[in-house]
């Protein structure tokens, strides 16, 4: 009966979505359109980190809102959003229990689990703890696959 961590695809596309257009054009006109387009993002701010000043800002923190940021530009722009955390935690009884889920902010069905930074494994001798992929920017984690494959050396001895 494990604990697994999900996000909501849809709530974290918007996000995604934002960053690309902020890559393209990152200024006030494009973040108010951005927060007033989706309504999980609060507030942006994009600040130029070279000449250290606010290149775009738009919306307002909201108090529940979390805050993520992204290096964009080669590192020399910071993006920083508000927004409705889409990410949720589940008991997880059966397999019947992960096709029902849904994103308890949108009620989006698509899900997907992540590896969780406060998931349990409750059977050490068979189950690696894993990097916890949560800061990398959405679109690396996308891309970044860790199996449940361990190898020989790795395995842990079960008769000493
Ligand atoms: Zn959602």
């Amino acid at each position: 009966m494990p604990l697994y961590e999900y996000e909501c695809i849809t709530c974290r596309q918007s996000v995604e979505d934002s960053l690309r257009k902020l890559r393209e054009k990152a200024n006030s006109e494009t973040a108010s359109t951005l927060v007033e387009k989706y309504e999980n993002i609060y507030f942006i701010e994009v600040a130029d980190l070279n000449k250290k000043r606010v290149l775009a800002k738009h919306g307002k923190r909201d108090k529940n809102g979390i805050d993520l940021d992204f290096y964009i530009d080669e590192r020399t722009k910071r993006v920083v959003f508000n927004i409705r955390n889409y990410r949720f935690a589940e008991l997880i009884f059966d397999k019947e229990d992960e096709n029902n889920l849904k994103c308890p902010r949108c009620g989006a069905k698509q899900v997907e689990r992540v590896i969780s930074s406060f998931a349990y494994t409750h059977d050490l001798s068979t189950n690696m703890p894993k990097p916890d992929l949560s800061n990398l920017p959405p679109e690396v984690r996308a891309k970044t696959f860790i199996g449940d494959y361990i190898e020989e050396k790795d395995r842990p001895k079960k008769n000493r």
